[in-house]
């Protein structure tokens, strides 16, 4: 029996029932296909999850307006732009003999436009790898002359040839065939098979309008995707596209609905201006950004409410005796960064609700004695406390520091780390357990190892953005609901603050303690240096010590290992055998490395050589240059955290970038804001326009949201003003509009929200 036709497609339809509806000569096992590249794009289970909404949210990458196709005489040098164009002669030819993969062809297309208002233009490519030859091949057969096709990119004059030439990077997604209107669709798609059939019924989709470009997905082309989006909005119940946001919202920003947004983001109206599309301006972009931001800070929003209305353990009692115990351990005067830190921390300890605090504060802004007085006042009021570390290095000189501070107190401090041998482990877990333990300072093993705390008061989690999220629900299920304060040196961009840290409240320290002198940062290349080693003579005889850092990146871990073991033996064996030089790496084991820090710390290493595992919190204010080999590897809030390593005393600090010759354009501007600011807030924004906020973060496991299509830094304001909705609704708590949003929230699984009541 067949199956009765469905009538129309709504949002849950699923992709591999489109087939179904006829669209596009999509068949059941395209439609399979189809399903199982979108469930991978949208992070679907499985290809049966994969739904029309994951589709339509499956946005274009560009717009091309093919209702005014640009001419070859319109053609500027370093124009980007996109021409409809004829072959008049295709070819492939080898550039690099060999065999297999190192053969390398350039393809090359000369094509003039169909009223040729110029000569005649070159568009190539570079073919490479073990199938260069077929695909020269395959190219060759589809670009036959007369062949029309459409292609985009960035124009170059070229003198030699005395015109303009475009180098495509990927063809692919960069030139489409068009279906030439005598023979039909008869020179077909590139990279495509099942669905190479002629339709000339489909051919308007792609001429003569503005139409969308779509990265490839799974085997589907740009101009498949978008046959298979038009047929899908054709059939396409509007009216079951129900709007997700509140109507007075939508007035207030003058936005449009959901289901014209859905289709004008795909298929931009005949009216529309493309300059806005182009900058993600047009109304369908301002509503679907406007509604990405409004469901991530809505529900932190949600989060944080939920939060005040828990209610922790004890509320902390901080009065005049604990003020003063505090101020009798105290080693210098707060600033009043500090001082306004520790009040709003105060607070939050006093209330009945848990605190969960975010402490901000460029490197060496001093947020570790702000955490310890958190630490004292929770500990005068009998709890206990934990402090987390992201390494072994960083919780070894917390708990050297604040054994230091509480010397002269009755409170027992102590460290632990997964690397302690058993019996100590075990040893510490029943001291904490029974309660003996007052501060215990150690690494991610302190609340994974089957630990248990008698009471548990306060957490203070370090360098946060290294652990990920906090994961609150990791103290709570020891039966912990303590107050968390979790402090980051690396400053983050507000809009960034906002959405991964929204759930928080934020204190910052903005302001650095007195008597820094700034660092004098310089960027060096290989033939400085000698002049590198004269610093370094200068500084160490002055009696200062010196840093050498090497990146350590996990692909090539063991070829950098070696070369920062080798550099480490040259200094110590060539360069200055006169002086103790030492060598720090994460595969060392912890005894060893707790030895060269304490070393370093004493001031008996005068050079240390190590990799990237001193990046964050190390403190050694005798440490006065800083020199990072190979700095065009590091991103800049690296950079930032690498040069907070020095200038922490009064004397002058350098901090020398070392380069090779291949630096990219990218590592080039980087260096160059390195050297022109030191302020950690304006190097994390540019870090967040350069490299996004995933890789600022740390991708997936910084719980960074998803957005489809929403830009934290092009998008700044739409997100200020969506935050803003978010909180009138929330602060509406009884409203059926407020409560349709939890409703609608709870059911969305990027945000987790469905355990809370
Ligand atoms: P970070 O914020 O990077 O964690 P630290 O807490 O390690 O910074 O502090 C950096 C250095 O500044 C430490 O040596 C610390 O003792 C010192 N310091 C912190 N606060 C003050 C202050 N108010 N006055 C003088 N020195 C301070
Ligand atoms: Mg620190």
């Amino acid at each position: 029996m067949i199956p009765p036709m469905p009538s129309a497609i709504c949002l849950n339809t699923r992709i591999e029932d489109l087939h179904k509806f006829r669209i596009a000569r999509l068949g059941d096992q395209l439609s399979h296909k189809l399903a199982l590249a979108l469930a991978s794009h949208a992070n679907k289970r499985n290809a049966a999850e994969a739904t029309v909404e994951d589709l339509l949210n499956y946005l274009p990458m560009r717009y091309e307006d093919r209702s005014h196709p640009a001419a070859i005489r319109d053609l500027s040098d370093g124009l980007e732009a996109s021409l409809e164009l004829v072959v008049q002669r295709a070819h492939g030819y080898q550039v690099k003999k060999g065999y297999g993969r190192s053969r390398l062809f350039i393809f090359e297309v000369t094509a003039y436009d169909a009223a040729r208002t110029g000569r005649e233009v070159i568009v190539w490519w570079f073919v490479s790898g073990g199938r260069a030859y077929d695909i020269v091949k395959y190219y060759s057969e589809k670009l036959v002359a007369g062949t029309r096709f459409i292609t985009f990119g960035r124009w170059e004059w070229n003198a030699t040839k005395s015109t303009y030439k475009l180098q495509l990077h990927r063809p692919a997604d960069e030139l489409e065939i068009l279906p030439s209107p005598d023979q039909g669709e008869s020179t077909v798609d590139l990279g495509q098979s099942e669905e190479n059939v002629s339709d000339p019924a489909l051919a308007a989709i792609h001429v003569g309008r503005r139409v969308p470009v779509y990265r490839k997905l799974g085997p589907f082309n740009s101009k498949r995707v978008r046959e298979i989006v038009h047929g899908v909005f054709a059939n396409l119940d509007a009216l079951a596209i129900e709007e997700t946001l509140p109507a007075d919202l939508l007035q207030r920003h003058r936005l449009i609905g959901r289901a014209q947004a859905l289709h004008e983001i795909h298929f931009p109206p005949p009216d529309a201006s493309m300059e806005d599309y182009e900058l993600a301006r047009s109304p369908a972009h301002a509503r679907m950004i406007f509604e990405d931001f409004f469901w991530v800070t809505f529900a932190l929003g949600l989060k944080r409410g939920r939060r005040a209305k828990e209610t922790k353990g004890a509320t902390l009692k901080i009065d005049k005796p604990v003020k003063n115990k505090i101020a009798a351990v105290l080693p210098f005067k707060l600033t009043a960064a500090q001082v306004k830190a520790t009040r709003e921390i105060f607070s939050d300890l006093r209330s009945t609700a848990p605190m969960n605090r975010l402490l901000q504060g460029d490197v060496g802004s001093g947020k570790t004695i702000v955490a310890a007085i958190a630490m004292i006042a929770a500990m005068e009021n009998g709890m206990q406390t934990a402090l987390m570390a992201p390494t072994e290095i960083l919780a070894e000189q917390h708990a050297r520091n604040i054994k230091r501070l509480l010397a002269r107190t009755p409170y027992r401090v102590e460290l632990l780390t997964g690397s302690l041998r058993a019996a100590e482990k075990r040893k510490l877990r029943v001291a904490l357990q029974d309660g003996e333990i007052h501060a215990c300072i150690g690494t991610h093993a302190l609340v994974q190892e089957g630990v248990t705390f008698a009471k548990l008061g306060l957490a203070v989690i370090d360098e946060q953005h290294r652990f990920g999220v906090m994961q609150r629900a990791e103290l709570r299920a020891r039966g912990l609901n303590p107050d968390v304060l979790v402090m980051t040196a690396t400053p983050i961009p507000r809009s960034l603050a906002m959405t991964v840290y929204g759930d928080l409240d934020v204190s910052v320290i903005d302001e650095l303690p007195p008597g820094r002198t700034p660092i004098q940062t310089i960027v060096a290349g290989e033939d400085q240096r000698q002049d590198v080693k004269r610093l370094i003579e200068r500084e160490v005889k002055a009696g200062h010590q010196v840093y050498v850092v090497y990146p350590l990146v996990e692909e090539s871990e063991k070829v950098d290992l070696k070369d920062a073991t080798r550099r480490y033996e040259y200094l110590r064996d060539v360069v200055f055998p006169k002086l103790r030089v030492g060598l720090l790496h994460g595969k060392m084991k912890p005894a060893e490395k707790e030895e060269v820090m304490r070393a370093f710390v004493a001031g008996e290493i005068k050079i240390l050589v190590s990799t990237t595992v001193i990046e964050v919190g190390v403190d050694v204010p005798n440490a006065s240059v800083m020199i990072v080999e190979h700095a065009e590897r590091f991103g800049l809030s690296q950079l930032h955290q690498l040069r907070g390593r020095v200038g922490r005393g009064a004397k002058k600090s350098y901090c020398v970038l070392l380069t090779s010759d291949k630096k990219t354009a990218v590592a080039e501007e980087r260096l160059g804001i390195m050297a022109k600011t030191s302020d950690g807030f304006v190097i994390a924004e540019k870090d967040l326009e350069i490299r996004g906020p995933g890789e600022l973060l740390g991708t997936r496991q910084s719980g960074l949201p998803e957005f489809r299509i929403g830009n934290l830094v092009r998008d700044r304001e739409l997100l200020e003003s969506a935050k803003r909705e978010a909180e009138f609704y929330l602060n509406k708590e009884r409203s059926p509009v407020t409560a349709k949003l939890i409703e609608r929230i709870r059911q969305d699984t990027r945000f987790e929200l469905a355990a809370i009541g």
